[in-house]
């Protein structure tokens, strides 16, 4: 049975729970809370420019940032390339600056592309000096944050406003967080 719950609400790519997981914590949780909804800019270029896979690769880097978040907030895998963060009983306030942070921490982390062809064994010295350094690039998120503090605030209210905001990221230039 626990393996069954595992699979329905745990996301395979990133190990992060899911959106059934997500919309089960917000059947339960209080008031205030905030959420912010998080998606990975150009996405589709980065998988065009260097595959499906180093594309996974790159979620799963993300999700492990995102679940590092600061001030009790919890990630989750939406779908797709966009994650969500829930903050029960807090405030925008109160984690406007713990959100600001980790969209700063990605967007410095530096994401080596991994050579497909790369040797499995250590290549000689001269070989070694002809390779080229991998590709690194920038994996950046925009995100759009909302609060519910009212009872009668749905979550599906809450997470339009967020989609809102996460829009106006977007069109703002990506790379950045709208409250
Ligand atoms: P924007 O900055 O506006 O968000 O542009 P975008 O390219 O990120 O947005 P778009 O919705 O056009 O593309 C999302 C891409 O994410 C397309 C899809 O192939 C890719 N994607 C979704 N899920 C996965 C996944 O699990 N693995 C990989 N590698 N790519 C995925
Ligand atoms: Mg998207
Ligand atoms: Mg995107």
């Amino acid at each position: 049975i626990e393996m069954s719950h595992d699979l329905a609400f745990r996301d395979a790519l990133t190990g992060l729970p899911g959106r059934r997981a997500l919309e089960e914590s917000l059947r339960h949780v209080g008031r205030p809370y905030t959420l912010a909804m998080v998606d990975v800019d150009h996405f589709k270029r980065f998988n065009d420019t260097y595959g499906h896979d180093a594309g996974d690769e790159a979620l799963r880097m993300v999700g492990s940032e995102l679940s590092r978040i600061e001030m009790g907030g919890k990630a989750f895998r939406y779908g797709g390339e966009e994650f969500t963060l829930l903050f029960a009983g807090k405030t925008v306030d109160e984690v406007a600056e713990a959100i600001e942070d980790v969209r700063k921490r990605l967007a410095e982390r530096p994401f080596t592309i991994r050579d497909e062809n790369r040797p499995k064994r250590k290549p000689k010295k001269s070989a070694r000096i002809k390779s080229k350094r991998a590709p690194s690039t920038a994996v950046t998120v925009s995100i759009g944050v909302a609060a519910s503090l009212q009872r009668t605030d749905t979550a599906k209210e809450v997470i339009k406003t967020a989609d809102e905001r996460l829009y106006n990221a977007k069109k703002a230039g990506r790379n950045r967080v709208v409250f």
